[in-house]
Order: structure tokens, then sequence, then C-alpha cells
């Protein structure tokens, strides 16, 4: 499975990397070679060649600094998604495949457009920050997932939602709805980061990046992994959230 991480070193916000150490450490588990590529803005590189392109948060700023870049890359992007490489987005990444951004200084600025959802700056000062559960279905597969928000970016419009919120904010204050998810992108608020405590989610994004060069490659072929410790975290948060599993 080969892996671009796109602005490593600057959308990284509350233990994005994470995500990464977990794919690798699932692949390898299971014998499946890992192959990571960290892509910083200037840097040259074929997005079409990866299997799966990830993007974690950032602060405005971190957004404001990149964006030259990342317009630069969209038919680059636009190439990688029509050939099947599948895009995981956490927070700032998710809101920059959208139609703009307004940052807390209520300037905007143009996303990659791919998708009609666009994201506005919320009240004076106010932010979702919090523990977030949602319901989602990934391609069939019911499942909670689990995480930590903190964005003052109101997500609107949003076509596809990843799933219902269960306890949190999710895409905005009252939106009852959390991330994006069409077959193609993977979008959403969640950190935490995101796919520790989320063991489904993690094999389902392995899944989809192998179905790349294998189009039969099914979820059920992953060879199950232990999850004891990933189980007791859930089961913490459940708990201290009440929520029944
Ligand atoms: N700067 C964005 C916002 O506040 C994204 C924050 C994040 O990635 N956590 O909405």
């Amino acid at each position: 499975m080969k892996v671009a991480w796109m602005y490593h070193d600057i959308m990284d916000l509350y233990g994005d990397k994470g995500n990464m150490m977990v794919l690798k450490k699932r692949c390898e588990d299971r014998g499946i070679d890992f192959i990571l590529h960290t892509i910083g803005i200037g840097q040259e590189a074929d997005l079409s060649d990866y299997d799966l392109i990830f993007l974690g948060g950032g602060a405005d700023k971190e957004q404001m600094s990149l964006i030259p870049d990342l317009l630069s890359r969209k038919e680059n992007i636009q190439k990688a998604m029509d050939e099947n490489t599948f895009v995981l987005l956490i927070c700032g990444g998710y809101q920059l495949f959208g139609k703009y951004y307004e940052a807390a200084d209520h300037s905007k600025i143009p996303g990659l457009g791919f998708y009609s959802y666009y994201t506005d700056t919320g009240k004076e000062g106010s932010r979702c920050i919090g523990n977030v559960v949602i319901e989602a279905v990934l391609d069939g597969r019911k499942t909670k997932i689990v995480g930590f928000e903190n964005h003052g970016g109101q997500t609107l419009g949003v076509e596809h939602p990843l799933g219902a919120v269960i306890k949190g904010y999710g895409n905005s204050f009252d939106a009852g709805q959390e991330g994006f998810y069409d077959g193609k992108i993977l979008g959403t608020y969640l950190h935490g980061p995101l796919l520790p405590k989320n063991p489904e989610v993690a094999d389902f994004v392995i899944y989809k990046a192998l179905k790349k060069r294998d189009p039969d490659f099914r979820f059920e072929d992953l060879a199950p992994l232990s999850d004891h410790w990933e189980n007791l975290a859930r089961e913490a948060i459940f708990k201290k959230l009440e929520i029944q599993e």
C-alpha cells in the first residue's frame, strides 16, 4: 500500500500523524507492504501513483500557507481520484476539498472545489470542541466512530455526510451530521487521532486503498487482528459518554 501524506510538517493537529502509524502497523501485522511518502509544499509528486492520499488538520495560518501549492495540484488530485486513489481528510484538510474556507478573521480562501460543501466561520470566537461519537455506514458496514473535534469552521451544504452525530457537534453547531463520505473521499472533523480508536475505519481505509490495484479486493480479505487495546479504549470512551456500544 503506497501512501502520500500531504503537508505532514504543517497539517498535523491533535496527533493526526497517529493515523499513519496505525495504517503502517495494521498493514505490517498482515504482511502487506506499506510505503509512506511525505509531500511538502513545492515537492514534486504524481499523486495518482498512490493508493491513498492523506491530509490532516491545521490552524488557519497553515491552511492559508499551503493553498497556492494545493490548488496547483488540483488536476493531479482529480486524476488520482479518477484512478481510484482513496482520500482520507481530517478537519482542515476536509475543509479544503470543498468550495471555500472562511477563517476566523473572515478572510476567505478558495478550496479545491471538488464538492459543493463550503465552510463559514462560526459566531465570534465560537468553536466546536469536545468528544464526538457518530454512527456511520461505510459501504454497508454500520459502525460507531469516536474522536475529538476542535474547529471554528462550520461546514454546510454537505451532500453525503459520513454519519449521524450521537455526541458532539460535527459539521456545524446544529448539523446533526458529521463528515463527508461518497465512496471516493472520507472527510471528517474527528481527530483523536481518528484511526487508533476506530480499527474498523482503519481497516476500511486499507481496504479502499488496496482496491485501487486489485478491484476484486474485499474487506473480508483483510485478516482479522486482535483489537484488544483498541476495544478497551473504545469501551472507556463509551462509558464516559454514557453511550451504549
Ligand atoms: N482551522 C480550521 C478551523 O478552525 C481547522 C482546524 C482543525 O483542523 N482542527 O475550523
